[in-house]
């Protein structure tokens, strides 16, 4: 028997836990500890434990498949690539869009950006970013030049007061409360704010039970308070910030006292005292936030709030202070870092920015030139362009999406997805997208190849190989790249290895110049920005001045706004959505998980147990969720955890899928979804 363990990444959340995989007689057969991750440690939460049970399901897709009246069947990949050349010549740069995936390497990311604006010439390209963090990216850019986590997963322990809101941090990222639980242990206090009183929740030192949509409001009542009370860092706002005074006259204002603000969303005013004077009085505070907080129409705002509570605390360029934005899914900020946005290369580089496109133009080579300088389509614009403009966009290749059950408003998307003449899907498993698909192409997991991933504390790390793919499925990077050469230019697309892929990455990328696969090999691998071989990597951002050209960090004056759609008459209760621990994203994975799977079978919507008593609900009960897009049939879950009034479903179950029913209103700015809050009413049955 040959036996071997392999270290490698964790697949799932953000967090990108280091574990083994075992391999017996060249297959995946279980996990083991990997000890000397400064992450983990050597733990892993369940989807960890069992992130091997995907990988040989009888499920896998193994050939390219095409559709031939109305049925897929069994292609070579010398067909494939023959028919998605011959349809993609046909139509013009602006009718192509491309759809990247936070759940590919660096490698794959980059590969088809590049295949994106050299090949098809196309400037709309994006990824399921724009869906849980783009209000982070522009929201910390505004405020801080650079839109990322600004401290690092170990140094959330060396924190004296956490702020969490909007994450269920011990479901999501189970090994980030492990930090949250170290701090404790070391007598920080806790705070945590949800319409749920969730495991995290059952940690916290104060909880704030508040009406999602709230979190401007909560904020700046927090920031009055330290305010009035003399808590803020004058001297850290005087050096290091600007536009403070705008900040000051907004949040002093009568309606973000604690009792005007406690009424609003739902929470005890002395509680916001409490967890102002806690914060305001720390020694270092840190705010963690996930998805609550930037699936918002107002998700920038949100973002800029928590910015500005981290500015006028001076807890910014510190260990255990920092905005620490949990990112969803293992790799949403090396997607973001390679590109696969609609508005820049690499390293946040600007497609607009004349020296920056020369050095693109240059470095790839492409004879007849690259995309037009000039923002693309996002994701959630594309598919309502597709909806409401049919024939502008025509074609589209999409790699590890499936936006048929993670897009807001699904029937819309179906809808729309109808338009498209030609859909190429790559994919490991036949997803609900698939089956809008002409070509679906096999594609290998992240047990099958060699790469590496950016998590959410922007560490570089490596993925590795641990056994060969089934049937004929190929690397991301390499199908794009053997595409390439069919569609002409296989000179612009030479790579026989990733590591050919992430040396051109880090030679175009300033914030990994400094950056190989030896150095990113370590158990530690390397935060961002490295700009020099020698350069140690950069755990903490903002030490001692912002990345804004000036150098100063920009207060942000913030009125709250109410979500897009409230509760009325027809649709009197608040909706939102989530995850779930045991399961991930659209499913595809985790629901092909025995363990996993055996623990939650499918989906269920949680009512306060007095709205269920006014509804005449009963625990278990099959009931209708209706909300003005959607409806769906789902069991009622009766309990007192939800706050009165607000409903919740968790994202995962295509036969109960909860965005049938959200609202696809988006952030002006990031065009981020609002997920987290819309109006919905329950049917009994
Ligand atoms: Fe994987 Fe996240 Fe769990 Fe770590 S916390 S094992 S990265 S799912």
């Amino acid at each position: 028997m040959d036996f071997k363990y392999v270290q490698t990444t964790c697949p799932y959340c953000g967090t990108g836990c280091t574990f083994n995989l075992a391999v017996r007689d060249g297959k995946v057969t279980g996990t083991a500890p990997y000890y000397r991750s400064p992450i983990n440690e050597g733990k892993v939460c369940p989807k960890g434990t069992y992130a091997w049970q995907f990988i040989n399901h009888k499920d896998r897709l193994k050939k390219p498949l095409v559709r031939k009246d109305g049925k897929y069947v069994e292609t070579t990949w010398d067909e494939a690539y023959s028919i998605i050349a011959e349809n993609f010549k046909k139509y013009q740069p602006e009718e192509c869009a491309v759809l990247s995936s936070a759940r590919c390497s660096n490698e794959d990311n980059y590969a088809l950006m590049k295949f994106a604006r050299g090949v098809l010439k196309t400037r709309h390209i994006d990824h399921c970013a724009r869906l849980c963090h783009a209000s982070t990216v522009v929201g910390l850019a505004a405020s801080f030049g650079s839109g990322a986590m600004t401290n690092s997963i170990p140094d959330i322990s060396e924190s004296k007061c956490i702020f969490c809101l909007g994450s269920n941090t011990f479901e999501q990222h189970p090994l980030i409360g492990r930090q949250i639980m170290k701090a404790k242990a070391a007598g920080a206090k806790f705070i945590y704010a949800d319409p749920r009183f969730t495991p995290t929740a059952r940690q916290s030192d104060l909880y704030m039970q508040f009406y999602s949509g709230g979190d401007v409001a909560i904020l700046n009542c927090m920031m009055g308070e330290i305010i009035r009370n003399g808590w803020e860092d004058k001297d850290f706002i005087e050096k290091r910030t600007k536009d403070y005074e705008e900040l000051k006259k907004i949040v002093l204002l009568e309606r973000y006292t604690p009792e005007v603000v406690g009424e609003l969303v739902g929470v005890p005013a002395e509680s916001l005292r409490t967890a102002a004077e806690w914060f305001g009085k720390a020694e270092s505070a840190t705010v963690l936030y996930s998805m609550g907080l930037t699936q918002h129409t107002v998700g920038v705002d949100n973002v800029k709030s928590t910015a500005n509570l981290l500015m006028l605390t001076g807890n910014i360029g510190i260990p255990g202070g920092g905005v620490n934005a949990l990112r969803g899914q293992n790799n949403v900020q090396g997607s973001c870092d390679m590109g696969a946005l609609p508005n820049v290369f690499t390293g946040y580089q600007k497609v607009v920015d004349g020296p920056v496109r020369k050095k693109f133009e240059d470095a790839w080579g492409f004879p007849d030139g690259i995309a037009e300088p000039k923002n693309g389509f996002e994701i959630t614009t594309m598919f309502n362009v597709l909806h409401d403009d049919p024939g502008r966009l025509k074609a589209m290749y999409l790699m590890g999406e499936n936006p048929l059950l993670s897009e807001p408003d699904l029937n819309h998307v179906e809808e729309a997805i109808q338009n498209l003449d030609f859909l190429v899907v790559q994919d490991i498993f036949f997803t609900e997208t698939c089956e809008y698909a002409h070509v679906v192409l096999p594609a290998t997991c992240f047990a099958e190849k060699d790469g590496c991933q950016t998590n959410t504390e922007r560490r570089v790390q490596r993925w590795r190989k641990a056994q060969e793919p089934p049937g004929e499925a190929k690397e991301d990077w390499r199908i794009i790249s053997e595409l390439s050469a069919v569609m002409g230019y296989a000179d612009q697309f030479p790579y026989t290895s990733p590591e050919d892929v992430f040396n051109e990455i880090a030679e175009l990328t300033p914030s990994y110049h400094g950056m190989n696969y030896e150095r990113i090999g370590t158990p530690e691998a390397l935060h961002w920005p490295c700009p020099t071989v020698d350069h140690p990597g950069t755990p903490i951002l903002h030490t001692e001045k912002f990345a804004t050209p000036d150098g100063l960090g920009v207060f942000h004056a913030i009125e709250w706004k109410a979500p897009a759609e409230v509760p009325d008459e027809e649709y009197p209760y608040r909706f939102t959505t989530g995850r779930i621990i045991w399961h991930y994203h659209t499913g595809s994975m985790t629901r092909r998980s025995k363990a996993l799977d055996d623990e939650v079978k499918t989906g269920w919507v949680e009512i306060n147990e007095e709205d269920a008593k006014e509804l005449g609900v009963r625990n278990g009960e099959m009931v209708k969720v209706v909300s003005r897009r959607g409806e769906i049939t789902v069991a009622a879950k009766v309990m007192e955890d939800i706050k009165k009034g607000v409903m919740f479903m968790p994202f995962h179950f295509v036969e109960c899928a909860a965005n049938r029913l959200t609202n696809n209103a988006l952030d002006p700015l990031a065009k981020i979804p609002e997920f987290k809050a819309c109006a919905v009413k329950i049917e009994t049955i």
